[in-house]
């Protein structure tokens, strides 16, 4: 297992990639949040569920490092290093292993043994911990909510923060006595898991790159282009633009935004806040840049630029009415 200053040493220019899989309504989502929150470093998590029902299977993923620039990446854990299994009956329908990395480490709320598990698995290559989750959640928790608990077992094998740190972000995720129930369990569970480090399975390697090719965005790449206005971009040939370049997105709004030239000081505050690049500005004869109007096609009404002006420069108008009555007499 690494130490704790070993896996921060290999966090400064790698990814720690986790994935959990749970079910509808067990909170599977929610351990993800607490891996970001309890970091003290950069992360990210995304879940992967569509319109399921609950005790339907979920997947969330976290990917967590020290450098901002690896966590940029919003695609699914293709290869995580840790794969956490929150409800055992997953693993007959799921494979669960699928990707994890050569030594990476396999974590299931179950009473099964390891060498069990392992087999059952059909990996020799990597290492497992498990935890009597439910148990723990039933006696601490009183319902068979197993999320916080599973994050115990991870912090035992993969010491990413502190059981403390975790503590601290339960603590202001969760109000009054839910909270530390949920910290005496994952006390409990730090101290319960039960711990198999295969003799076959390799270091964990954490320079493998993960992301798909097609997905890949960087600058200087071939093909690829800034883009004036929000957009997508692919790194081939072929560039297709989308979002509010080729889309009216200011049909959505309720609001026309009225622009009064004169009283506008030009400070530029509703420029740099506008999420729309509705501001529209000119650069004049004296190389300066001015505002010149408001590109009602793309406002969307945010109404941010009327709350920052500090010179109430704009104002808004109802787009739609008043309603006129035709009814016949
Ligand atoms: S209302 Fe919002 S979207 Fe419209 S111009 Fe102002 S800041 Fe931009
Ligand atoms: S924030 Fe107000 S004063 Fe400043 S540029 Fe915009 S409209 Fe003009």
């Amino acid at each position: 297992m690494l130490t704790k200053e070993e896996l921060q040493n290999t966090l400064k220019d790698n990814c720690l990639n986790l994935r959990f899989h749970g079910r509808g309504g067990q909170g599977a989502v929610s351990a993800a949040n607490l891996c970001v929150e309890a970091f003290h470093g950069y992360g990210v998590c995304q879940p992967k569920f569509g319109a399921e029902r609950m005790g339907s299977p979920t997947e969330s993923y976290v990917r967590l490092s020290l450098n901002d620039d690896l966590v940029r990446n919003n695609e699914q854990v293709y290869a995580p290093h840790v794969v956490s299994v929150l409800d055992p009956s997953l693993l007959g329908e799921i494979d669960v292993v699928a990707g994890l990395a050569p030594g990476g480490w396999l974590i299931v709320n179950t009473t099964m043994d390891q060498l069990s598990l392992q087999e059952l698995v059909g990996r020799e290559d990597i290492n497992i911990a498990t935890i009597d989750a439910l148990n723990i959640a039933m006696e601490i928790l009183g319902r068979n909510i197993t999320n916080t608990i599973i994050l115990g077992a991870i912090v035992r094998v993969m010491p990413m923060f502190s059981i403390d740190a975790l503590a601290d972000a339960i603590m202001m995720r969760f109000k009054g006595s839910i909270a530390g129930k949920n910290i005496d369990a994952i006390k409990k569970a730090y101290d319960e898991t039960c711990i198999y480090e295969s003799k076959n399975a390799p270091k964990l390697d954490f320079t493998i790159d993960t992301k798909i090719p097609w997905q890949q965005v960087s600058p200087e790449l071939p093909g690829y282009k800034e883009l004036d206005k929000a957009g997508v971009w692919y790194c081939d040939e072929t560039i297709i633009e989308m979002g509010s370049s080729t889309v009216n997105t200011g049909s959505w709004g309720e609001w026309d935004m009225i622009w009064n030239k004169d009283v506008c000081t030009d400070c530029a505050q509703c420029w740099f806040i506008c999420p729309d690049f509705a501001i529209l500005r000119k650069k004049g004869d004296d190389g300066l840049w001015h505002m010149i109007g408001i590109d009602q096609e793309h406002c969307k009404s945010c109404l941010n630029c009327l709350e920052i002006c500090p010179v109430k420069a704009i104002t808004k108008k109802l787009k739609q009415g008043p309603a006129s009555c035709a009814a016949p007499q």
